[in-house]
């Protein structure tokens, strides 16, 4: 029996200062059924807690580290540069060396703009996306995360043109009546959609490669066909890349599908593990941006140093290892899935792309949407969690997130991670 004493009471003292004890909901561990464990170091692929467990980690902080914890060469480009300052407020040489870099590796983002979390990137996207097309609309899919924006935190509701209804109490109906909601993969309704709102439709914003419901590939074709028909629409498409971002190619996965949005928008590996997100585009669409523009978008802390050096820092060493890391990193979560499905479990499905990877527990042969997301058996994979906690390994603490390889994950790490998978497996007599 692990000891987990100290987590439990540090658990408890959360919860009565820190609303449900934590500063973003999956960390409750509540969607498996769980009380989280206090994280006191990591470093690598492993994460330590307040009671002296050991855990290989695939929760990787929801995508940053795609060279594991505490990376030396990238924890010594931040301390440099807190020496120099922590902020200035003014502009400083290498926030144009990181858009210089993203331009490089992402040549959609001809002009980027720096944020300090995702979710700006992807409010400020919206905003613009609005301004430039003159319209107010936007789709985007069920399942897709963006980010807590008002606009965008809806997700629920079937039918072809179901309006959004907000999925959080506080968001004005308001905010979301411009919001349709698509399914994803399915190129018919969205011609339904673009033909019944004729000249209304902003923007479609989407994660080309859905993570945040676990993983969902795009089928063949399919991202093509959708810029096609935006295009064909007037409307602007908006690649939300925060995680594939650097990711699933290193120039994400417009590059690993060979497309072209009008926006990306970026965020977790460019800061290195510190607060950063990132919106860019064409330069006629980003220019009617504040100064040059009359679109506003500000923050005291954008394009923080610190997070810029960290980020420089990670871009720099994944443009030099490029061609070992990526295959690597793919190579390992391949591993973990062939040698999953050479079980032959009939009620697993695992969607792999790179190093990104969702182990769902369903008995249907495909996952590519929301609805297949759905019926998923959430109490299950609450146990296979518990089950591979205790054997000290750490998967995402909910079935809708992606387990994340990072090039810190030893050969080592793999076997005992498949070794520990298939006991877990077996002692929940799955078949
Ligand atoms: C994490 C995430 C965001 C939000 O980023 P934050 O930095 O958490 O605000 C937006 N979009 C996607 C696809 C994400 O995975």
């Amino acid at each position: 029996m692990k000891k987990t004493i100290n987590s439990k009471l540090m658990f408890k003292a959360a919860k009565k200062v820190i609303p449900g004890g934590v500063n973003s909901p999956v960390r409750s561990f509540d969607a498996v059924g769980s009380s989280p464990v206090f994280i006191k170091k990591a470093k690598g692929s492993y994460l330590f807690d307040e009671d002296g467990n050991k855990y290989i980690d695939y929760i990787n902080s929801f995508g940053p580290l795609i060279f594991g914890h505490s990376n030396k060469e990238i924890s010594n480009a931040a301390i440099k540069a807190i020496d120099k300052g922590t902020t200035f407020g003014a502009c400083h040489k290498n926030e144009v060396k990181l858009a210089e870099l993203i331009k490089n590796k992402i040549p959609s983002m001809e002009m980027t703009r720096l944020t300090s979390s995702g979710t700006e990137a992807t409010m400020s996207a919206i905003r613009l996306a609005r301004a430039f097309t003159n319209k107010d609309k936007i789709i985007k899919f069920e399942g897709c995360y963006h980010g807590h924006v008002d606009d965008l935190l809806v997700q629920a509701g079937s039918g072809l043109t179901t309006f959004g209804s907000p999925s959080s109490p506080g968001i004005p109906k308001d905010s979301t009546k411009n919001t349709i909601i698509a399914e994803f993969n399915n190129l018919n309704q969205l011609k339904k959609i673009f033909s019944k709102n004729k000249n209304k439709i902003a923007a479609i914003i989407l994660e080309p490669v859905p993570a945040n419901m676990g993983v969902v590939l795009p089928r063949k074709n399919y991202l093509n066909e959708l810029i096609k028909l935006a295009h064909s629409n007037k409307s602007l498409v908006i690649f939300d890349e925060v995680i594939s971002g650097f990711r699933i190619s290193i120039g994400g996965a417009q590059e690993y599908y060979k497309v072209r949005p009008d926006i990306t928008c970026i965020g977790k590996i460019i800061g290195g593990g510190f607060p950063i997100g990132a919106f860019g585009g064409k330069k006629e669409i980003m220019s009617i941006l504040s100064p040059s523009g009359p679109v506003y978008h500000a923050g005291t802390l954008s394009g923080n140093p610190v997070a810029v050096a960290a980020g420089i820092k990670t871009i720099e060493l994944l443009e030099k290892k490029e061609k070992r890391i990526y295959s690597d990193i793919e190579e390992k979560a391949l591993y973990i899935k062939t040698e999953l499905e050479k079980l032959q479990i009939n009620s697993i499905k695992i969607n792999q792309i790179g190093s990104l990877l969702t182990l769902f527990m369903t008995k249907d042969s495909t996952v590519d949407n929301y609805k297949d997301v759905l019926k998923c058996d959430n109490k299950i994979y609450g146990k296979f969690f518990n089950n591979l906690i205790k054997l000290g390994i750490m998967i995402p603490p909910s079935q809708f997130e992606a387990m994340f390889i990072s090039d810190s994950h030893s050969r080592n790490d793999i076997m005992n991670t498949v070794k520990g998978f298939k006991k877990a497996i077996k002692s929940l007599g799955l078949k």
